[in-house]
C-alpha cells in the first residue's frame, strides 16, 4: 500500500493531537511530511521526535531560531521553517497528498486556500476559514480538483449521511445540526453575566481548545457551523436547522423528503470524524469504542434558546446579509473571545460586541481575497475600538431579534 502523505497544520492543538493519535495507530497507512505550530517550539519538537516529519513550521517567525536549535539538539533531520509563507508552502508541497487544516481562527485561511489551489485532499477542521472565505474557498476547490473531507463532527456526520454523488442529493429536505448547548445550557442571562473563562472552557462532553470551547458556550460555534454547512453542502440557510442535544451522541442528521432522517451516532470523540476523513472512503480503527445504547438509556432534544444565546441568530443574520458580513462576524468574535479569555470582557459582552460591530460596518461583496481580508482587518479594528466602551455595559435584560 502506498502511504498517504500528511501535513498537519496546527499539530500541537486539540485536533492536531487527536489526528496524531489516529495516525500513530496506522504506521502502514500514513507518513508525515509537515507538522506545524504557532510558537510552541517544545511541543512541536517533541512531536517531531516521535513522528519524524520532513519539515516543521512555526508560523511565528520569532520562534524560528528556537525551532532550528531544538531540532538540531534532538539530532533530527527535520527541516525548520517559519512564517505564514512557510505554512502556505507546506500546504502546497509536492511531497504531500493531504492537508489537515487544524489551525484555530482566521489565521488558518491562507494555508487552507493554498492547499485548495494545489488540489490537495483537505481534512477541514478550521471552520473560521470557511466562514471568512467560503465562496472563494469552494471556488478554488472546484477549480483545482481539491477535495474537502469535513472533520468538524457535525459536518462529518452530514457527509456520512448524504449520498456520495452530489447529483443524487435532490431528495434532501434539510440538514439538522446538533448542538450540545454547552456548559451554560438552561442558564438565564442574569446567570451568564458573571461566568468565568474557566467555567466556559469546561465543556460537559468535548475536550477542545479554548477558543472553540467559548464559542460552544455562547452558541457561536453552532452559528459558525451553520455558515460552514451552507458552503460545504451548498444549502440555503432555510435548509439548515439546529437542535440542542445535550448528550452529543447524535452528531447531526439529514432529513429527506420521504420522511426519512439519517443520523450518525458515536462517542463525543473527534478521533471518529478524523479517522473517517483520514481513511475515506474506507474505515479504520480510531481508538474510539462502540456506543452502549442500553447504558445510555435516552437521548434528549430541545430547541435552542435564541433569546439567551443570541450569537446563533447573529450568524443566521450574517449569512442572510451575505457578502462580507460573515467575515465581519467571525473577526469580531475572535476579538471578543480573546478579550473574554483575558478577562477584559464579560460573557454577555461577546454578543453585544458582535452586534455592535455588524451594525457599524457596511456589507460589501466578498468576491476577492483582498475584499475578504480588508473586511476581516476592518472588523478587528472596529471591534477593538468598540470593546472598551462596551465592556461591562451589556445588561442581562437586553433582548435581541431571533432569526
Ligand atoms: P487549539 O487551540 O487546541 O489548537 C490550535 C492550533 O493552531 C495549535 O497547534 C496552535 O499552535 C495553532 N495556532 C494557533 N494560532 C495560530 C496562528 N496565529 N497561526 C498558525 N497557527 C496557529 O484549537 P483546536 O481546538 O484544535 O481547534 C482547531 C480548529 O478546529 C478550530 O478552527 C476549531 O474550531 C476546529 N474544531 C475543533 C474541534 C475540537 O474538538 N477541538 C472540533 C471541531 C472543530
Ligand atoms: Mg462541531
Amino acid at each position: 500500500m502506498t502511504r498517504q502523505r500528511l501535513a498537519i497544520l496546527g499539530a500541537t492543538g486539540s485536533i492536531g493531537s487527536s489526528t496524531l493519535d489516529v495516525v500513530a495507530r496506522h504506521p502502514d497507512r500514513f507518513e508525515l511530511t509537515t507538522l506545524s505550530a504557532h510558537s510552541q517550539v517544545d511541543a512541536l519538537v517533541a512531536l517531531c521526535r516521535r513522528f519524524r516529519p520532513a519539515r516543521a513550521v512555526v508560523s511565528d517567525p520569532a520562534a524560528y531560531a528556537a525551532l532550528r536549535d531544538g531540532l538540531a539538539d534532538a539530532g533530527l533531520d527535520t527541516e525548520a521553517h517559519a512564517g505564514p509563507e512557510a505554512l502556505e508552502a507546506a500546504a502546497e508541497a509536492a511531497d504531500t497528498d493531504t492537508v489537515v487544516a487544524a489551525i484555530v481562527g482566521a489565521a488558518g485561511m491562507s494555508s487552507t486556500l493554498a492547499a485548495a489551489r494545489a488540489g490537495k485532499r483537505i481534512l477541514l477542521a478550521n471552520k473560521e476559514s470557511v466562514v471568512l472565505a467560503g465562496d472563494l474557498l469552494m471556488r478554488e476547490i472546484r477549480a483545482h480538483g481539491a477535495r474537502v473531507l469535513p472533520v468538524d463532527s457535525e459536518h462529518n456526520a452530514i457527509f456520512q449521511c448524504l449520498p456520495g454523488d452530489p447529483a443524487q442529493r435532490g431528495g434532501v429536505r434539510r440538514v439538522l445540526l446538533t448542538a450540545s448547548g454547552g456548559p451554560f445550557r438552561g442558564f438565564t442571562r442574569a446567570q451568564l453575566a458573571g461566568v468565568t473563562p474557566e467555567q466556559a472552557c469546561a465543556h460537559p462532553n468535548w475536550s477542545m481548545g479554548r477558543k472553540i470551547s467559548v464559542d460552544s458556550a455562547t452558541l457561536m460555534n453552532k452559528g459558525l457551523e451553520v455558515i460552514e454547512a451552507h458552503w460545504l453542502f451548498g444549502l440555503d440557510r432555510a435548509r439548515i436547522d439546529v437542535v440542542v442535544h445535550p448528550q452529543s451522541i447524535v452528531h447531526s442528521l439529514v432529513d429527506y423528503v420521504d420522511g426519512s432522517m439519517l443520523a450518525q451516532l458515536g462517542q463525543p470523540d473527534m478521533r471518529t470524524a478524523l479517522a473517517y476523513g483520514l481513511a475515506w472512503p474506507e474505515r479504520i480503527d480510531s481508538g474510539v469504542g462502540t456506543l452502549d445504547l442500553a447504558a445510555l438509556g435516552r437521548l434528549d432534544f430541545e430547541a435552542p434558546d435564541h433569546a439567551t444565546f443570541p450569537c446563533l441568530g447573529l450568524a443566521y443574520a450574517a449569512l442572510a446579509a451575505g457578502g462580507t458580513a460573515p467575515a465581519v462576524l467571525n473577526a469580531a468574535n475572535e476579538v471578543a473571545v480573546s478579550a473574554f479569555l483575558q478577562g477584559r470582557a464579560g460573557f454577555l459582552d461577546i454578543p453585544a460586541l458582535l452586534q455592535a460591530t455588524l451594525d457599524a460596518l457596511e456589507t460589501h461583496p466578498a468576491d476577492s481575497l483582498d475584499a475578504t481580508l480588508a473586511a476581516d482587518a476592518e472588523a478587528r479594528r472596529v471591534a477593538g475600538a468598540l470593546l472598551p466602551r462596551l465592556a461591562g455595559q451589556a445588561r442581562p435584560d437586553t433582548t435581541y431579534g431571533t432569526p
